[in-house]
């Protein structure tokens, strides 16, 4: 069972190079699930009973059941599209002597630098181009082979290359693209992989990404190896509990946004009015008053759903001493005495009692004391829609790695965790 859950994230993963490919994928399995999509810049037309989506920008997706009868609130599971990645610049190509071309990038989002050398390099993003009927439109590109490399340099030039050596984006993370012959080449690959011409090209967003396949690996086959786990295997994992939920008295809603690695704080992030927008449009769609709108928000709960550290195996002391998440021991649910993670004390009951009668598992995440970690989604957005919010992932090493490892059995347990939540009726009393 775990298996086969295992299996179909990582092939979504896998067709899933950038965030605009995160939402189109979505999308397609959104239609395929007769789910009607919505445009921001339209009139929406709601009918009770029925199932929407929404995207801005290509890159944040919201999508949503609406009860047939009168609701009481909005559940909602948040995660992100975007990994960290290096973004390739306008005017990329830089000739190096007269022996190579090669890419100039710049970085997106907070990675570890080393492990990007040495490994077949491809390109994903999109383009906009101006069409015949002078609309300008969006086309996605993978350029599904292998294609570049950060070839690094060899010991016997470098003999710091074990000693902490620090990476400089500009000079050391320049990827080859080919040898000298190859100058000119970039915006011919971009424009076949877009299936349009060259000089119909009018902007860009092209990122990285690492080409190596995911791998299923470990004595038992416990481990799973594969680039973008944070954060598509909540995103996937979320997704796969929303599609077959049913809830008689709340909206509930699967929500991706991109840009929490750098911050959210854009127009399409966690950071912006983009969920606000939402739930007020399908409050207002559905004829009822403002009074309703916020008697709802205040009956309404979100998982905020973002991968945590496990305790590494070569560095056990780097976790708490108390709370070590592992891979395979189920949700992870985070907590920061800053909030920097939103879990609280109601939070955290009414997701514990959810796990609890959906038997699934669940550990515990804090920082040490005298780490300060990261943040994510949940905190950002209750800026702007602030409901009752729990902050949750599931185990992983290697965060923000362009390869990273996480346990085969937890993408199960979390579809099972959110197919249990959709369903829930958390009823809070006194607070
Ligand atoms: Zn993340």
């Amino acid at each position: 069972m775990f298996e086969d859950t295992t299996q179909k994230m990582l092939k979504f993963i896998e067709e899933s190079p950038s965030c605009y490919h995160v939402v189109e994928n979505l999308r397609k399995e959104l239609k395929a699930n007769k789910f009607t999509e919505l445009q921001e810049r339209e009139v929406w037309k709601l009918k009770r009973g029925e199932k929407y989506f929404v995207t801005r920008n290509g890159s944040s997706i919201i999508s949503f059941k609406i009860p047939k009868a009168e609701f009481s609130g909005f559940y909602l599971i948040a995660s992100h599209s975007d990994s960290p990645s290096f973004k390739i610049k306008e005017n990329a190509e830089i000739t190096e002597g007269n022996a190579y071309v090669k890419l100039n990038v710049e970085k997106y989002g907070g990675m570890l630098m080393a492990p990007w050398f040495d490994r077949p390099l491809s390109v994903a993003g999109r383009v906009m181009v101006k069409q015949k009927d002078g609309t300008i439109a969006m086309k996605l590109v993978n350029v599904n082979r292998d294609l570049l490399m950060m070839p690094s340099l060899a010991i016997h030039m470098n003999r710091d290359a074990n000693n902490g050596y620090s990476y400089n984006a500009q000079t050391d993370m320049l990827p080859v693209l080919g040898d000298a012959a190859a100058k000119g080449q970039l915006a011919k690959i971009i424009a076949k992989a877009a299936g349009v011409r060259e000089k119909e090209i009018l902007g860009s967003d092209l990122f990285l990404y690492n080409r190596d396949r995911a791998s299923v690996w470990g004595a038992f086959g416990e481990y799973i190896s594969s680039a973008r786990l944070d954060d598509l295997e909540c995103c996937f994992g979320s997704f796969s509990g929303f599609l077959p939920a049913e809830n008689e008295t709340y909206v509930i809603l699967h929500c991706v946004f991109d840009n929490e690695e750098v911050g959210s704080g854009t127009k399409q992030g966690a950071a912006s009015t983009f969920l606000k927008d939402t739930l007020e449009r399908i409050n207002d769609g559905l004829g009822r008053s403002r009074q309703e709108y916020h008697t709802a928000l205040a009956q309404s709960f979100m998982i905020s759903a973002d991968n945590a550290h496990a305790v590494h195996p070569n560095h056990a002391d780097k976790a708490d001493p108390v709370n070590r998440p592992q891979m395979n021991k189920g949700i992870v649910i985070k907590y920061n005495a800053n909030q920097k993670y939103t879990t609280d004390a109601v939070s955290e009951a009414a997701f514990r009692s959810i796990c609890d009668d959906a038997k699934v598992p669940y550990q515990m995440f804090t920082n040490r004391s005298d780490i300060a970690g990261g943040s994510t989604l949940g905190n950002i957005s209750n800026t702007q829609v602030a409901v009752n919010t729990v902050d949750i992932g599931l185990a992983q090493l290697a965060m923000h790695s362009p390869y990273e490892t996480a346990g085969s059995r937890d993408p199960q347990y979390l579809a099972q965790c959110a197919e249990a939540f959709y369903h829930a009726n958390i009823r809070l009393s006194g607070v």
